[in-house]
Parts: C-alpha cells; sequence; structure tokens
C-alpha cells in the first residue's frame, strides 16, 4: 500500500527536554561531536541508522524521552550541550574583532542553487553545494553574518543504483519540509512568510519560505509547493538539475529575484541586519542583480545606469567552470518571454536585461556574463582556474592582455571541523582555536608520534573497508542478487592494503575511466603480490548524460570480474554520507582531470586534513598546492591534441606513479612496522597543507578581500541619495561620448646623452594626448616598460603613471628594469574613484 499524502507529527517534549529542540533543529551538530553524542546517547542504534537528531526525536519512543527526562546525568550533558551551543551563537568571535577596523558590511547574502549542509538535508547535488555549505559554516565559525539563500527541492538530487549490467539508474525520493531540521518562516499573525514573483500571462508564482540554522547563519530555502500556485508552478522546486530551459530559467527567476524579496522580509520580520553586499556562488542567481537594481531605482529616484553602479559596487560573483559548455545560458527569447512584459520587474526595460546577458552568440543570453556586468568584484576558485578565467572572459574587457582582466581568484577551501575525522582531530588536537577556525593563527598542536599517527590512519583505513564490505553487498542484493551468493562480499578489502579513492561527478573531463586505459596494467598493480593496491571508485552521471552512464558500465564491468573484485569497487550513490569514510580512510586520493578543466575540486583537500596524499594531475587547486613532498603529480601532456593519445600518455604515467613510487613507499617498513617514509609525507601535508585547504582562510579571504571593499564601495555610491551612483554614472556617459576621438601621438623616448643603454639607466617617456574635451584629472595615462617577443607584444611590462605637463603633454621617467629587447608604449585609462580597477569599463586607448 502507498500512503495518499504523507505528514510529520512532531515530538512532544517533556518540559526538562526542551534543549534539546534546540540542539536538534541547529546544524552545528553536523560538525559538533558532542552535540552527536548526545543524540547517541538516547538511542544508539536508531542515531546510526538515521544519523539525524532531530529524527532521533521523532522517532523515539515516549517512553524513552520520559525516562531521560528524569535521568539527572543526561539532563546535565544536555544542559552543558545547549549553553555551549548558546556561547557559540552569541559570543563575539573572528568578524566581530575585525569589524573594529571599520568599513564591514552589517550583512552579507549568499546565493547559490544548492547546499550540501548535510545528508540530513538533501538539497545538493555535488561539489558547488558542498562549497556554499561550507562557506556557510565557516562564515558562522568566523562570526561572519552571512544569509544563505536558494531554492529547497522537493526531490533534491537523484538517488543512485545500478542496474545488473551495470546501468545507473535514478531515483528521486521525496522529501517532506516539515519532517526535516527546517522551520517555516512566518509572519506575526503566525501565516507562513511568502514571497512572489510575476510569471507571464498574468500569474503569479508564489513560494513560501524554510530556514535552516547553520550555525549562527540563516540559511533561507524558498519552495514553490504552495496552494496559491497553479499546479504547474508547484512544481518549480521540484528537483535540481532536472528538466528543460523553461524550467531552469523560472528556477532561477524564483532563486535570485524571489530569493533576495525573501532575505528582505526575513531580515524586517526578524530584526536581522539588511545585506549590503551580496555574492552570487556561480551565475545561476544571477537575476538577483537586476531585482537589487529595481529596489534601488525605487528607492533613490536614480535612473537604471545610475542604479546599476550601485549594484555592481556591492556585488561580489563567482565564476566556477573553465568549460565553456559548463556555463548557464538561456535562449533569447525565454529570457524575453519572462521579462518583456514589465510586470517580473517593473521600471526596468527588457533591453537593458538582454544586453547584460549578451554574448556571442546574438540568440543566447549569458548568466555568466550577466554575473560579470552585475558584478565590480569576480573572481574564480584557485590561481590557476583565474589565470583560465582571465582568457576565457577577456572578450568583455577588449583591449586588455589577459592578466589585467579584473577577476582574480580564492581557492576554495573546506571546513574542516565536518570533515576532519573526529579521532584525528582529537589526536592532533580538536578545538576550533587550535584549527584556527575561529580566525586565530593555529596553535601549537601535541606532539603525535609516528607509531600513533600509522595506528589511526590504519583504524580509519579499517572502517573504510567495513563499509565498502557493507555497501558492496547492499548494491549486489538491490541489482538482484541473492544473499546467498554474496559470501564473498564479507571479504573484500584488506584493512592492510594501500587504498586508493576516486570519487567525483562523472562529466567527461573528469576521466572516469582514465584507470582502465590499459587494463592488464591495472589488474598486475591490483595483484600484485607484494605491493597489492586496492580502489573505492563512486561518482554518479547527470541522469541526461548518456556518456557518463556508459563510463559507469565500463567500470562496472571491470569492477565485476571475480578475479578483482577483492580489490576495486565501485559504490552506487556517491553522497556526503559516502565521502566521509572516503575522504577518511584512502591513503592516496587519486584525480585525473583533462588540465585546466577543473576549476578547483575539493574531495583532495578534505583527504589531505585526514592525513591522505594526493596522486593528481596538477590541475585546480593541486596545480597551486603540490610542493613536491607533499603528494604526487601527476605528469600532464598539455600541448597534445588528440584526446586518445593524450589520454594513454597520462594513464601510462599514473600507472607508473602507482606502481614504482607510490606503492613501493607505502609497504618500505621500519622494524616497528611502520612506513617512515610514507608517514614523513603524510605529517608534511598535515603540517602544511592543514591550514590552507581550511574554508575558514577562504572565508577571511572572501571578507577582507571582497566583501569589506565591496561595503566600502556601495556606501560610497548610494550615501546621500546616490551620489557617488550619479556620479560614477555621468563620468560613464562622458567617458563614452569621448573614448573613440581620445588619442595619443608623438610618443618619444628620451635618454639624457646618447650612450648605450644600460641596465638601471634612468630615461624618459613623453607623449601628446588628445583628451578630447575629457579633463586630465578624468583619466591615467601611463608607460608601459617590457620585454618583447617576436611579435612586438610587451611582456610581463612596468607601468608607470605620467604625469601632465601641460599642452596636452605627459611624461614619466622610469629605470630600464633589465637587459635584453626591451620595448614600450602609453595608453590612456578611465579614472575615477569609484572604479575598483582601471579596465573595469573595457576602455583603453593604445598609442
Ligand atoms: C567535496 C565533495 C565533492 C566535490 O569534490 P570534487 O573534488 O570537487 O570532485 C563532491 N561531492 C561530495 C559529496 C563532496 O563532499
Amino acid at each position: 500500500m502507498r500512503a495518499v499524502r504523507r505528514f510529520t507529527v512532531h515530538a512532544s517534549l517533556p518540559e526538562r527536554l526542551t534543549g534539546l529542540g534546540a540542539l536538534a533543529t541547529n546544524l552545528r551538530w553536523t560538525w559538533h561531536p558532542p552535540t552527536r553524542d548526545l543524540f547517541a546517547s538516547i538511542d544508539g542504534e536508531l542515531f546510526r541508522q538515521v544519523k539525524d537528531p532531530l529524527r532521533v526525536l521523532t522517532t523515539v519512543p515516549p517512553a524513552r524521552l520520559e525516562e531521560l527526562a528524569e535521568d539527572e546525568e543526561f539532563l546535565a550533558r544536555a544542559g552543558a550541550a545547549t549553553a555551549d551551543l548558546e556561547r557559540y551563537l552569541t559570543e563575539p568571535r573572528w568578524y566581530q574583532r575585525e569589524a573594529a577596523a571599520g568599513g564591514l558590511p552589517e550583512a552579507v547574502a549568499y546565493f547559490s542553487m544548492e547546499f550540501g549542509v548535510t545528508e540530513a538535508l538533501p538539497n545538493y547535488s555535488g561539489g558547488l553545494g558542498v562549497l556554499a555549505a561550507d562557506h556557510l559554516k565557516a562564515a558562522s565559525d568566523l562570526g561572519a553574518p552571512l544569509v544563505g539563500v536558494g531554492p529547497l527541492y522537493r526531490a533534491g538530487y537523484f538517488r543512485q543504483t545500478l542496474s545488473l549490467d551495470g546501468w545507473q539508474v535514478e531515483h528521486y525520493p521525496v522529501i517532506d519540509p516539515s519532517g526535516l531540521p527546517l522551520d517555516l518562516v512566518t509572519e506575526p499573525g503566525g501565516e507562513p512568510m511568502q514571497v512572489c514573483v510575476a510569471m507571464p500571462g498574468g500569474r503569479r508564482l508564489w513560494a513560501q519560505v524554510w530556514k535552516a540554522r547553520v550555525g549562527r547563519i540563516p540559511l533561507l530555502l524558498l519552495d514553490t509547493d504552495v496552494e496559491a500556485n497553479d499546479e504547474d508552478l508547484r512544481r518549480v522546486t521540484d528537483r535540481l538539475y532536472g528538466g528543460d530551459a523553461d524550467h531552469r530559467i523560472r528556477q532561477e527567476i524564483l532563486a535570485g529575484i524571489g530569493g533576495l524579496r525573501a532575505v528582505r522580509r526575513y531580515c524586517e520580520l526578524t530584526g536581522h541586519p539588511q545585506p549590503e553586499v551580496f555574492h552570487m556562488n556561480e551565475g545561476h542567481a544571477g537575476f538577483l542583480g537586476l531585482e537589487r537594481a529595481r529596489e534601488i531605482l525605487a528607492a533613490d529616484g536614480l535612473n537604471f545606469d545610475e542604479a546599476l553602479a550601485g549594484v555592481r559596487a556591492g556585488m561580489v560573483f563567482t565564476t566556477h567552470t573553465p568549460v565553456a559548455a559548463g556555463i548557464d545560458r538561456f535562449p533569447v527569447d525565454l529570457v524575453q518571454h519572462y521579462f518583456g512584459d514589465g510586470r517580473l520587474l517593473p521600471d526596468i526595460d527588457v533591453r537593458r536585461v538582454l544586453a547584460l546577458g549578451a554574448e556571442d552568440n546574438p540568440g543566447m543570453f549569458n548568466m555568466a556574463h550577466m554575473g560579470l556586468r552585475l558584478a565590480q568584484r569576480a573572481n574564480g576558485v584557485s590561481a590557476l582556474h583565474g589565470r583560465v578565467s582571465r582568457r576565457m572572459f577577456a572578450r568583455l574587457w577588449p583591449g586588455f592582455d589577459d592578466p589585467e582582466v579584473p577577476i582574480s581568484a580564492v581557492t576554495n577551501g573546506v571546513h574542516g571541523p565536518t570533515w576532519v575525522a573526529r579521532e584525528m582531530s582529537a589526536l592532533l588536537g580538536g578545538s576550533d582555536e587550535e584549527w584556527g577556525h575561529d580566525g586565530g593563527e593555529p596553535s601549537a598542536r601535541p606532539e603525535v608520534g609516528d607509531q600513533q599517527l600509522w595506528d589511526l590512519r590504519r583504524d580509519l583505513r579499517g572502517k573504510l573497508v567495513a563499509e565498502v564490505r557493507r555497501r558492496a553487498r547492499a548494491s549486489w542484493l538491490q541489482r538482484g542478487a541473492s544473499a546467498l551468493e554474496l559470501g564473498w562480499t564479507n571479504t573484500i578489502f584488506d584493512p592492510d592494503v594501500l587504498t586508493v579513492g576516486f570519487a567525483r561527478r562523472v562529466p567527461t573531463y573528469k576521466r572516469l575511466t582514465l584507470m582502465l586505459r590499459d587494463p592488464d596494467r591495472l589488474r598486475a598493480l591490483l595483484l600484485d603480490e607484494e605491493h597489492p593496491i586496492q580502489i573505492v571508485v563512486a561518482g554518479k552521471s547527470h541522469p541526461a548524460d548518456e556518456g557518463g552512464k556508459q563510463l559507469i558500465q565500463q567500470i562496472i564491468r571491470f569492477v565485476d570480474d571475480p578475479a578483482v573484485r577483492h580489490r576495486i569497487v565501485y559504490l552506487p550513490d556517491y553522497d556526503m554520507a559516502m565521502a566521509r569514510y572516503l575522504y577518511r580512510g584512502c591513503d592516496v586520493w587519486l584525480n585525473n582531470p583533462t588540465r585546466p578543466l577543473e576549476a578547483c575540486g575539493t574531495s583532495g583537500m578534505k583527504a589531505a586534513l585526514n592525513g591522505g596524499l594526493n596522486l593528481s594531475i596538477r590541475d585546480g587547486w593541486w596545480d597551486e598546492y603540490y610542493d613536491g613532498s607533499n603528494g604526487w603529480a601527476i605528469p600532464t601532456a598539455d600541448g597534445i591534441r588528440d584526446p586518445l593519445r593524450r589520454d594513454e600518455l597520462e594513464a601510462a604515467a599514473l600507472y607508473d606513479l602507482l606502481g614504482q613510487q607510490v606503492a613501493p613507499l607505502f609497504y618500505d617498513r621500519g622494524p616497528d612496522g611502520v612506513p617512515a617514509g610514507w608517514m614523513s609525507m603524510v605529517r608534511h601535508t598535515l603540517d602544511t597543507l592543514g591550514p590552507r585547504v581550511q574554508a575558514s582562510r577562504m572565508v577571511r579571504e572572501y571578507v577582507e578581500s571582497y566583501y569589506r571593499p565591496a561595503a566600502i564601495a556601495v556606501t560610497a555610491a548610494l550615501e546621500e541619495s546616490g551620489a557617488g551612483a550619479r556620479s560614477l554614472a555621468a563620468y560613464r556617459d562622458r567617458i563614452d561620448l569621448a573614448w573613440n576621438r581620445v588619442r595619443i601621438f608623438d610618443t618619444e623616448f628620451l635618454v639624457e646623452t646618447p650612450e648605450t643603454l644600460v641596465v638601471g639607466k634612468e630615461i624618459r617617456v613623453r607623449a601628446r594626448v588628445d583628451l578630447a574635451g575629457l579633463d586630465p584629472s578624468d583619466v591615467q595615462v601611463q608607460a608601459l616598460l617590457g620585454r618583447v617577443g617576436d611579435t612586438d607584444d610587451l611582456l610581463d611590462p612596468v607601468v608607470v603613471p605620467m604625469e601632465p605637463e601641460g599642452g596636452g603633454g605627459f611624461g614619466a621617467s622610469l629605470r630600464l628594469p633589465r637587459a635584453g629587447s626591451l620595448g614600450y608604449t602609453v595608453r590612456v585609462l578611465p579614472k575615477h574613484s569609484l572604479l575598483a580597477s582601471p579596465a573595469e569599463l573595457g576602455k583603453v586607448v593604445l598609442a
């Protein structure tokens, strides 16, 4: 029988246990082991099954709760946990200390289409969502006042199982938000708070808003499954990354425009400070910038261009994909359909909207381009990805060389307290202060011997092995095997064998099957008598990606072979719950993307925090953090065009590394059984990568280099009824009119005595500039001096400002920086105090 409808009945807690409610609904328990212990002590078996304190409270028999209400020892522990949470939520932390220096925003709204806080709130598909949640958790630890916003999906992302022949099968279990650690946000009268956005044809799309508590951070999740909506509109938030372009644009309109409206109303209702700075985690929520423009237009009597200056000042855009095909785009007609009748954003002309998303293809609207045009500050997510993004988007800033394109980089980080095994943090010192999560410098860690650390690594490997056996058996049962024939699953994998993990989504560039390139070599590595290797593989393919499913099937065909199935396994349904075991238990974390298509990658960081060593192509974060002794870099065949040839070369390098370096080092044991060489790499990884891969480091960078300057800029733009924004917009107009007529002529290069040029000699560069009516203070004129290659392109130039000399002349003195072939040029750039970068307007005049 199936239920026609499901609903959740809330537990009524005995008076003396009411504190448990607050502990169960604040998701800090996901990174606070003592709180988890408390709930485990209510019913250990139940907690292991549901892994969710709230479900423990709603499922445990009321008699057990009555019993606990009389248990003084339990009550004391619950009281201590509640007091600890209260202290965590209210005490001043790093941000409050930092705020003393001024300029920090009162609040920042962080928009993302997915948030992976915990498997108990399955509202994510993979890396992007987990990163977004780690960002909120670290912000909470640091005391940074963020508000998270995104959709709540009724079916989240899919759960993956396998058919007998190894084909991915998708399931979409429907969630009931009232059974999740979420509260419906309500109006003072008790009715649900709702926001609405206009839809074509005079319709409206309504959403109610659920709030998750991520430590100190409210996370607002919009849910369209409400009665006020037409049937089709109720399904707007049905699932993550499902459906066609029309479905997606509705989701994104809701997330961006509805999301900002939800934040505004939530802050009004609760007294939470209103955000001044807005962070778009990827382009999907970019419509929020348009809603922000509408707000400014309505409030300050500015025109659209002036409002845009105000929007840009407070907006931060983070791009996550170096793959052009990965960028979110819509047919222009579709955008026209939703924005064209002027009801969605009154006062904003649809042509202005379309211009913000313009790209090379006039039929397409590009969300990343819109994000870059709406945000004064933008970044990629690793140093390499920053460089790739500057190249990829360079056309938006014509006339500038890639290094000057105003997109910088903040390397992603992961939330240590979520991802480090508690055994590991107990051994290495577990407090926020010791790890620096509270924003201080990490303090000295306790001395730990190799033997102790090695024993712990074996323990974690052993736990992974048990989990592998359990999951492999469950998967075979699900594929249709009978329990009788599955005895072998109890002995697969070995807690003493070198364990390699490879788990990720399955787009082509991640090359799930690279390891299968030469099956015989792989088999030989797995079955080596002296130095065997065992490999855990996991990863989901997007439901519409047949190619990805074929790759999974290839893996399954290989691992199903009785000759190797004790040494290699594919585990279906990679999610946070499985990920934890993998990151903690694997000795080696393997990553072999096609460089440079991995923007950052974060799973390897989680492995590193647990003493796992990375074996990876130098892509994403690894390109920047690999130091020669914290793991291994798989050589890349970068220049090779033929992808098959490239795969072949890189796979061969991978086998060589595994067989000749990784395995021998792991099995090189001292008399005490400990591999000293291996352990020195583990220690080096923990000591040097440990602090750098943390999300607390990442969030501090965002606060210092993005949120603070954005808050200062937005104040400068919007205070005094938008005087700054008006001045910047008027300046842009003036520049637009005059720019085509600005000319540089009579450039000259003077040396005092015409002797030979030597390094360090002072020279003078002069030019005359026709400013076409602009004031000299409107521009900066620069001399650039650098190496020249065969094409006369200036390389790594030194840039020196030139001063006005009267009569349209400008001059600068500079010293010859190096020997060899040098060249110079002169250029004119816009200059205004509210520009964040001279390249911002995409305008430059070259001599
Ligand atoms: C960290 C994480 C990811 C992201 O890993 P990548 O290295 O970016 O592929 C994906 N899924 C889960 C469940 C994670 O925890």
